[in-house]
């Protein structure tokens, strides 16, 4: 039997050991060079997944991460708290693969809120299990959570997952709600199967009372099967929700939010578009992003990425692993590129990176 090469890894980004940052102004924060601040930290802290989504993750998972390869919660809880305390970022998001996945993940939450009181500390989860867990994050100091969710049709969540949760993911989000973490925002990912059941799955959060975004996907499958011609975009979507809802338009509050917002059936409750690929928002980016790996990532796209957990394993100081969060921010890109010509998709998929 001929094995099949596929690009489906865990990805091999260029992991520079230094960067250049001559030209950076003295700035504490994490400045770029288009003058923009990353205030918005995600850190992943797994690649494994309960769900293998067919635009993140390939059939059989991504290759498993020796456990010494991942950041210890101490460790993350220490570059959190250098994050906000040497480098002003704001709000903390926990990702992965899936958070739950990790059995030390309220500890994680919890040395986090100790580190770093008052900072809201939110997580990305698909839900599977969350019902079990949700107070206690709660009690760990979580303070909100998207969930990502692409139908309420049990064949079609089965379809798109490669996994029968949708039970479970439907108790998770009733169960986050219960446990007071508000708004609990759904994310679903617009593909042509999200699309035949948008209309119920607004429904459904309506019913049950949670923020519905809708996201257009984005060329970061591991299996490398996006295609551009084929996406659904946001401008459909519009069109599909219009024939059962009353949609207006309300804008964005803020630039940095990625969503923008359309009142439904004259309001009060809106459901968010991200149309990431047709109307990007990388100008108004403040995003950095850890991987599970302890590399600091600054782009999505961009496989250029910065390891400070060589660095803190070495014995770095706080003050040094700060300068290399800067200078890795300092050389981000200015945007996704994926409407140029020499447009290439990065070598890890989103369950790598963290999304
Ligand atoms: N497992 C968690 C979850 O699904 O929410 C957290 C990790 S997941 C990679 C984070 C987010 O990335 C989810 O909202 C997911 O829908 C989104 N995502 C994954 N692949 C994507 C793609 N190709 N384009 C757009 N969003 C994607
Ligand atoms: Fe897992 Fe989230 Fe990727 Fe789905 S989107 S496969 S739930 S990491």
């Amino acid at each position: 039997m001929t094995a099949t090469l596929r690009p489906v890894s865990i990805g091999l980004p260029r992991v520079r050991a230094t960067t250049d940052a001559r030209d950076r102004p003295d700035s504490p924060e994490l400045v770029d060079r288009f003058g923009r601040v990353a205030r918005d930290l995600r850190v992943s802290i797994t690649e494994k997944c309960s769900l293998r989504c067919t635009y993140c993750m390939p059939a059989e998972g991504l290759p498993s991460i020796p456990r010494q390869r991942l950041l210890s919660a101490d460790e993350i809880v220490r570059l959190v708290g250098i994050a906000v305390r040497d480098l002003g970022v704001r709000e903390v998001r926990f990702t992965g693969g899936e958070p739950l996945m990790r059995r030390d993940l309220e500890e994680t939450i919890g040395g986090c809120a100790a580190a770093v009181p008052g900072i809201p500390l939110s997580m990305t989860t698909n839900a599977v299990g969350l019902e079990h867990r949700a107070r206690g994050l709660v009690d760990a100091g979580l303070t909100r959570v998207n969930i990502s969710l692409d139908t309420v049709d049990r064949a079609h969540f089965a379809e798109l997952t490669r996994r029968d949760r949708l039970p479970s993911v439907l108790a998770g989000i009733r169960a986050a709600a219960r446990a007071g973490l508000a708004p609990v925002k759904v994310n679903a990912v617009l593909m042509p199967e999200t699309l035949v059941g948008a209309a119920d799955l607004l429904q459904w959060c309506l019913d049950a009372g949670v923020h519905l975004r809708f996201i257009e996907e984005m060329p970061l499958d591991a299996d490398q099967a996006w295609d551009r011609d084929a996406m659904v975009d946001a401008q459909r979507l519009l069109e599909v929700l219009g024939e059962r809802f009353e949609l207006a338009a309300v804008g964005r509050d803020d630039p940095a939010a990625p969503a923008e917002e359309w009142l439904v059936g004259g309001g009060p409750a809106t459901v968010g578009i991200i149309a990431s690929v047709t109307r990007n928002f990388c100008a108004d980016c403040d995003r950095t992003r850890l991987t599970a790996e302890g590399t600091v990532r600054s782009c999505l796209f961009s496989d250029a990425e910065t390891d400070l957990r060589a660095a803190l394993r070495s014995g770095a100081t706080d003050t040094e692993l700060a300068d290399l969060w800067r200078g890795a921010m300092w050389t981000k890109w200015a945007g996704h590129g994926i409407d140029s010509a020499g447009f290439a998709p990065p070598q890890r998929s989103m369950g790598a990176i963290g999304g």
